[in-house]
């Protein structure tokens, strides 16, 4: 049937015509006072934020946590209290792509949770991996530009790249990830997500513990061949997307099963790897998979734009009972995500329904670009008059005073006795990785670093892999000098 209502314009006018603009006569000028027509083309130019400057290309779904098991023990977070369930918002992406790009070029892959909590938002912002290439924040901004286009022909390029990552061992772990089966999962649905960062938890009674999160996915490991990835991202550069969308669409839910592994606070001064360092994981043998609950994905986004294209996923979103850790990369993070939010879509994006809380707003903030709800008067704090005041009982936030007493300096991470570069991934090529997969991992590396790399940069490379297992880095010394 056909929609009876008029369209009208913004304010709610009714229009004449979607097909002919006013003009003085049929061939004549377009007429200045045609107020539709303006107001139409320049809602259309002003149609697009600034896309992500990372993490451009993404999809996502709603659903929920809930919590099967019984982690008080560790943390007080309502989020983590046993039975709890949480609605949830996630978003996936690709990370150096822009927003049109190949959902299956290799990268890392975000796995950005938002749950709306009864003590407000918390968001965990993580990946498909539980490691990074770098971990120093004042690094960021170069090793991205190093991944993203050149400045002359505005092309990608791999010389760029493994110039980055040979100048910058710490990548090793990170690299050996991106260039093995993981580094193109089949879809978003068969990886894992990992906070990555190392995380505060404070229980009931003031204790606390450093924590890492795993969401296992229930769905199985998939991923794909580059010859594959290569292959879809021609023929469906939206493949994650529509896989996602399609499969939530047919009643077909994801699932990921939450682990943590939880550190005792005191271990962290003498284990044998900086647990702050995002570089290295917390080995299961050291500190085994602790399960929480069960992460499920069931409502697809009904507006792209207004629930995926605006989300705003922010790390420093933390609630009592979760701290930060002193993982610098961490630390960075807490200023940079908010701040992005704020360029991009502007000073009130906690407002939009997408990353407003569910549980009560009781701000002073006022004002600004797009503001449409404010708080009655008093609009400051303290007041006499009734207004809502901070009280450190209800906030109880969780706070970290590791390592204080230290001087204020700028230093690589303290080393611990098995701290280097070359270690974890060296056993993940060996130990975790069977033959099959270690001839794709070099297959995937030689055709990755055969594009255009400089002679110089060549050494390095194949130094590089050497230092992280001999036999990979011979292969790859033949695959490249072939
Ligand atoms: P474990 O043998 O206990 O665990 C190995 C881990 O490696 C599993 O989590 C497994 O994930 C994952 N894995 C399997 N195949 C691959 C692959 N091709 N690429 C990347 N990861 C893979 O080992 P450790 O905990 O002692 O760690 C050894 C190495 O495993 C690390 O250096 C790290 O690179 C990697 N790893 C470790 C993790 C950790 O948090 N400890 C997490 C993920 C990887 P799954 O069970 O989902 O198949």
């Amino acid at each position: 049937m056909t929609d009876q209502r008029p369209t009208t314009n913004n304010v709610g006018i009714p229009v004449g015509s979607d097909n002919d603009s006013l003009t003085l006569g049929a061939n004549g000028p377009i007429l200045l006072q045609d107020h539709y027509l303006i107001e139409k083309n320049a809602q259309f130019n002003r149609e697009r934020v600034p896309e992500r400057v990372v993490h451009a290309k993404g999809g996502g779904a709603f659903g929920f946590l809930e919590v099967t098991e019984d982690v008080s023990q560790f943390t007080k977070a309502a989020v983590f209290q046993p039975g709890t369930r949480t609605e949830s918002l996630i978003r996936f992406s690709s990370v150096a792509g822009e927003s049109g790009s190949p959902d299956t070029w290799r990268d890392p892959r975000g796995f950005a949770v938002k749950f709306y909590t009864s003590q407000g938002n918390y968001d965990l912002v993580g990946n498909n991996t539980p490691v990074f290439f770098i971990r120093d924040p004042i690094k960021f901004p170069d090793f991205i530009r190093s991944q993203k286009r050149r400045a002359d022909n505005h092309l990608r390029d791999a010389d760029m790249q493994w110039d980055f990552w040979t100048l910058r061992p710490e990548s090793a772990h990170q690299v050996t990830w991106l260039m093995g089966d993981r580094g193109i999962p089949s879809n978003w649905r068969e990886m894992n997500g990992y906070g990555s960062h190392t995380y505060l938890w404070e229980n009931a009674g003031g204790e606390k513990f450093w924590v890492k999160y795993h969401f296992k996915t229930d769905q199985g490991i998939g991923y794909l061949a580059q010859a594959d990835a290569d292959k879809l991202a021609g023929d469906d550069a939206d493949h994650y997307i529509r896989d996602l969308f399609t499969s939530i669409k047919s009643g077909n839910h994801p699932s990921w099963t939450l682990h943590v592994q939880v550190m005792p606070y005191e271990d962290a001064a003498d284990y044998r790897f900086n647990p702050f360092d995002l570089t290295k994981v917390w080995p299961h043998g050291d500190y085994p998979l602790i399960k929480v609950g069960r992460y499920v994905l069931d409502r697809n986004p009904e507006n792209y734009f207004a629930q995926i294209e605006q989300a705003a996923f922010e790390p420093s979103n933390l609630v009592a009972g979760i701290g930060p850790s002193p993982d610098k990369m961490l630390q960075g993070r807490l200023f940079a995500y908010p701040d992005a939010h704020r360029y991009r879509i502007g000073a009130n994006y906690t407002q939009l329904p997408v990353n407003a809380a569910k549980s009560p707003v009781n701000s002073y903030a006022k004002d600004g670009a797009m503001r449409y709800s404010n708080p009655a008067d008093p609009v400051y704090a303290p007041n006499s008059y009734g207004g809502p005041h901070a009280d450190a009982a209800y906030a109880s936030e969780t706070v970290s005073t590791y390592g204080i007493e230290d001087e204020v300096i700028r230093s690589a991470y303290k080393l611990h006795s098995e701290d280097d570069d070359w270690g974890q991934p060296g056993t993940l090529v060996r130990e975790v990785m069977d033959d099959a997969q270690r001839e794709r991992l070099a297959a995937n590396i030689v055709g990755h670093a055969s594009a255009d790399v400089s002679a110089p940069v060549l050494e390095r490379v194949i130094q590089y892999w050497r230092n992280v297992d001999k036999n990979l880095g011979d292969k790859v010394a033949t695959g490249l000098n072939g």
